[in-house]
């Protein structure tokens, strides 16, 4: 496995690869801290390409808190080894400086998507994600990039640039991986305390009560307020939002129609760690 710093080392390297011939590049952005959710779009890269590259960057333009910011895990000797055990061929690891030297940035209109939900909650999110996807899929050039589920939203925003920018580039998006308890697995995890931890898998629970009692007909507001109810009655825990929307368009859906299919989004507060959790219900 290849450990590349430089952005123009990685553009030479990616070049000459698309110059020796048919070699499909497979791409995994990650902010690193990797755990075996991001593994599992790494393991589908490696089995579907010949070439698998994943970039390891914490991308300051996406966090709206600066002491999220300072306080991201960093691990990169274990990183490198689980990717060097999944058979990834390149880790693209580059500075803040390098990376955004020559950007000229990717103006689109996120018709609305960008002020929604994460949105509304994490200001100027999005375009820090938008960025940082862009400039990366413009230095790796990957026929495929793979993303993961629980960023729902995210994917729904990738997707949408891709497609403005004119990138050849086949969106794979990849289920969302638990802990044996049900909560989602996340960098973000390794900071919660053991109790923590423990209600954390509590925003699951919930998720699959609600997927279970909610029947075709229904008003959603309801088992959104459950949902917040319930968050509030565990020690330390507050929910910051509940919705039910549509998984193309994003719209919110606030009462169930037949033969549909629906996606609960949430986010909660576990002391000082914001975590977030979906689930796709089909009527
Ligand atoms: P991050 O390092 O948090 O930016 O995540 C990098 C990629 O891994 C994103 O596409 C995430 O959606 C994906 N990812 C993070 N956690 C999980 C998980 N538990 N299951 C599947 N994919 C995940």
């Amino acid at each position: 496995m290849k450990v590349i710093h430089s952005v123009s080392d990685t553009q030479t390297y990616v070049r000459e690869l698309q110059m020796s011939g048919n070699k499909t590049i497979g791409f995994v952005p990650t902010m690193g801290a990797l755990h075996k959710g991001h593994m599992s779009l790494v393991e589908q890269s490696v089995k579907n390409n010949e070439i698998t590259v994943a970039s390891i960057f914490i991308n300051p333009r996406q966090f709206n808190d600066k002491s999220d910011f300072d306080n991201y895990p960093v691990n990169h000797e274990n990183d490198l080894e689980l990717l060097d055990k999944a058979g990834c061929d390149i880790v693209f690891l580059p500075s803040i400086d390098d990376i955004y030297k020559n950007f000229v940035g990717f103006n689109m209109d996120f018709n609305g998507l960008d002020k929604i939900y994460e949105g509304e909650f994490r200001p100027g999110h999005f375009q820090g994600v938008v960025d940082i996807v862009y400039r990366l899929f413009e230095i790796v050039q990957p026929n495929k990039a793979y993303f993961g589920l629980k960023d729902f939203q995210q994917l729904a925003i990738i997707k949408l640039m891709t497609k403005l920018a004119n990138f050849n580039i086949e969106i794979v998006s990849c289920p969302i991986v638990r802990e044996k308890s049900g909560l989602a697995m996340s960098s973000r995890n390794l900071r919660l305390s053991k109790e923590q931890f423990k209600n954390a898998a509590n925003i699951y629970r919930l998720l699959i009560v609600i997927s279970n009692k909610l029947k075709v007909g229904e008003d959603t507001d309801k088992y959104c307020q459950f949902f917040i109810d319930e968050i509030e009655k565990i020690p330390d825990m507050k929910a910051e939002y509940c919705v039910f929307c549509n998984p193309e368009s994003l719209d919110l859906v606030k009462k169930i129609n037949k033969n549909s299919q629906i996606i609960m989004c949430v986010a909660v507060w576990c002391g000082k760690i914001r975590l977030i959790d979906n689930i796709i219900l089909v009527f």
